[in-house]
């Protein structure tokens, strides 16, 4: 059984459900650009439908500053969810108050509304209680469907379930199985892979990590200022020198919790910071003053691939180099289809997220073979950093 209260056990017909969902979708010109978050919440919104529940949909967009604004209206976005829904979605210009209150009293059993923009009252994110009060009026349940805003504790994600019966969604569920089984229960062992560009913005997820895990994969820039601590000579890569201590300090944990850190061996390595810039291969030991390593090189793949062999369950944040430019995508990309093929071989359980990760496994024609992958970028680092989300505690089977 599921820790989290989910739709299973949750009465829905006639029900008015405050259902918070994510429907911060990136826009061009005033057109939808991504429809990926609409997507995602199309099977909770068909399930209470079906049950005869009003979905009344609570969601963010954008960031206001001072109240109602046109260009953070969540208008358009009603017509579009319309459109993927096969329904119509009606459109209530408030989310709180008379004008939400009016729009809920015309719905039908089975009808879908959307409220407007729940940032544009302060009070949201202050997570007053007395707004949530005023929220938690317009329902009888409270659904949460938005593990990306999971990790703020907001009237609309955490103060509601103060008032009313909360249950997750079926993206949220979905997401809190895949988070749960890969790190909280996984098979072992434990591979996580951490790249990107710095160490500075991933002490906390490293730290809680080397707990965790049984191999840390340091990679991307970030595994320069490891090297770095290690002694080597980065030449002109991309290093936070002053962060030496820390490096050794999590090094000296890994080592403590029996963590294996793999850390390149080799580096594809530049003089320019630019697409096809001239590059060559060298062992880590051999980087010349004017060089930046913006890629592992290939004993390093070799030996990623190779391991990959004997791992269970695969957790990844952050590309192997500036997967962005070619051909110093080549490792992110190799990784990436090697786990997927894993994957897609049932030997492997393979969770990713996070901004660019998300980005740099697509670019290698490997997410869709991936077990699960978070769209979330913030609260899934949150969640790797091993901190508590409000969002999710308060949907914690009591
Ligand atoms: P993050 O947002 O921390 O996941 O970092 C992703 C960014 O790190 C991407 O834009 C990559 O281009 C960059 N990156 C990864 N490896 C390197 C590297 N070796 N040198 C410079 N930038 C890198």
């Amino acid at each position: 059984m599921s820790d989290f209260n989910t739709l299973e056990s949750a009465d829905l017909s006639g029900k008015r459900i405050l259902l918070r969902v994510d429907l911060n979708v990136p826009m061009e010109n005033g057109k939808v650009s991504d429809a990926t978050r609409i997507e995602r919440i199309l099977p909770t919104l068909r399930e209470i439908s079906e049950k005869g529940g009003k979905a009344i949909l609570l969601a963010h967009f954008g960031r206001p500053k001072n109240g109602p604004d046109t260009a953070n209206s969540l208008r358009p976005v009603a017509a579009v969810l319309a459109q993927h829904l096969g329904t119509p979605v009606a459109f209530a210009a408030d989310s709180i108050g008379k004008v939400a209150q009016d729009a809920i009293a015309k719905m039908h059993n089975g009808d879908v509304l959307l409220l407007e923009n729940t940032r544009f009252y302060k009070a949201e994110e202050t997570n007053d209680p007395a707004h949530a009060a005023e929220l938690a009026k317009l329902g009888d349940i409270f659904v949460n469907d938005a593990f990306s805003v999971a990790h703020r504790a907001h009237a609309s994600t955490e103060g509601l379930a103060n008032y009313l019966p909360s249950f997750a969604g079926r993206a949220m569920q979905q997401e809190l199985d895949a988070l749960t089984i890969a790190l909280e229960k996984p098979e072992h062992p434990v591979m996580a892979v951490v790249g990107g560009a710095k160490v500075s913005s991933k002490l906390e997820l490293l730290g809680n990590l080397v707990k965790k895990v049984d191999v840390l994969v340091i990679a991307g820039g970030m595994a320069n200022t490891f090297l770095f601590a290690m002694g080597k000579d980065v030449g002109k890569s991309l290093c936070e020198k002053d962060l030496a201590d820390t490096a050794r300090e999590i090094l000296r944990a890994a080592t403590a919790a029996n963590c294996e850190i793999m850390l390149p061996v080799d580096a594809t390595v530049a003089r320019e910071f630019k697409a096809n810039a001239a590059h060559r291969h060298v062992d880590v030991d051999h980087v010349a003053a004017d060089e930046m390593m913006l890629d592992i090189g290939p004993k390093t793949e070799a030996l990623l691939k190779q391991k990959l062999k004997s791992i269970k369950t695969l957790v990844w944040n952050g590309p192997f180099g500036a997967f962005e430019l070619t051909p110093f995508d080549h490792g992110t990309n190799q990784i990436a289809r090697a786990a997927a093929e894993l994957t897609a071989q049932g030997k492997l359980l393979s969770v990713a997220g996070g901004g660019d990760t998300v980005s740099a496994l697509n670019q290698a024609g490997a997410a869709d073979r991936f077990t699960y992958i978070s769209t979330a970028g913030g609260a899934f680092l949150e969640w790797l950093e091993g901190k508590v989300l409000p969002g999710v505690e308060a949907l914690r089977r009591k």
